[in-house]
């Protein structure tokens, strides 16, 4: 129920509500056959499917997921846009950061794109020393700042400030959760090529925790993205 992500990240399903089960019940009270579902999975899947394909997205809100996700702060921030999901995360008030720093792989480092401001070229022509010395520097960096935030903890300084010496890339950890109809939101935002390749990856261990859990809604989502 946990998948490693990045160098140190995970994301693990804590807990969920409902099932594909769920989704067909509350679907199908409008015309006062709730009770049917699960006797005819046939139809249960076709009707999964017709809900998704023109977006009678209100079914899919009966099924609740619990996430616990470790990912560098900078992929937090793009999470937390996400309103419709609810946090609670460590707070580096009450607790001192000790989750490590994102430390990018050497081949996932690419280069920025000329013609598109947000994105980055991956498999790129760069030399794979120019990557090596980029990572160093990222890695250097950590270090020295994490030796900053250590000597200042040292030296009594309140760790609500002391924190404000971290870089982008400290790890963050944090419990999420949300219905499976924002979920496939998040997914389809988070997946498409156009996402930061680091919260893609994110958003790939998601849709894995989830296919156990939902498999007919699953197989229906990725068949009509397809
Ligand atoms: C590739 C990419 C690039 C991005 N770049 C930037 C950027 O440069 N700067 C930046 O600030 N953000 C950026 N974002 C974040 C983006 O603008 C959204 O905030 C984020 O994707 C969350 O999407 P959402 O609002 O649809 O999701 P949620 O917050 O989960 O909301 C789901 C849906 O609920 C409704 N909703 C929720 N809250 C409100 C509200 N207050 N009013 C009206 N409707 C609401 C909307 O229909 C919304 O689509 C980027 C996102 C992506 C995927």
């Amino acid at each position: 129920m946990k998948i490693n992500v990045l160098d140190k990240g995970f994301v693990r399903l804590v807990e969920s509500m409902g099932s594909d089960l769920s989704i067909v019940r509350s679907a199908r009270v409008s015309y006062d056959a709730d009770w049917r579902a699960g006797q005819d999975t046939g139809s249960d899947a076709r009707l999964i499917r017709y809900l998704l394909k023109h977006r009678h997205t209100s079914p899919f809100e009966s099924v609740l997921f619990t996430f616990e996700i470790k990912c560098p702060m900078f992929i937090a921030r793009q999470w937390h846009r996400h309103r419709t999901w609810s946090y609670n995360e460590v707070s580096a008030r009450y607790t001192e950061l000790d989750e490590g720093f994102y430390i990018p792989d050497p081949f996932t480092v690419g280069e920025q794109s000329a013609d598109n401001k947000q994105m980055r070229l991956l498999g790129s022509n760069r030399s794979f020393s120019d990557t090596e010395s980029i990572v160093s520097m990222i890695r250097d960096n950590a270090l020295r700042t994490k030796a900053v935030y250590d000597n200042l903890l040292a030296r009594g300084c309140p760790r609500e400030l002391a924190r404000s010496v971290l870089p982008m890339n400290a790890y963050t950890r944090y419990f999420g959760t949300v219905n499976l109809h924002n979920l496939l939101h998040f997914l389809e935002l988070r997946l498409h090529s156009h996402a930061q390749w680091e919260i893609q990856q994110y958003a790939e261990a998601l849709a894995k925790l989830i296919e156990p859990v939902v498999p007919v809604t699953m197989a229906a989502w990725k068949g009509l993205r397809a």
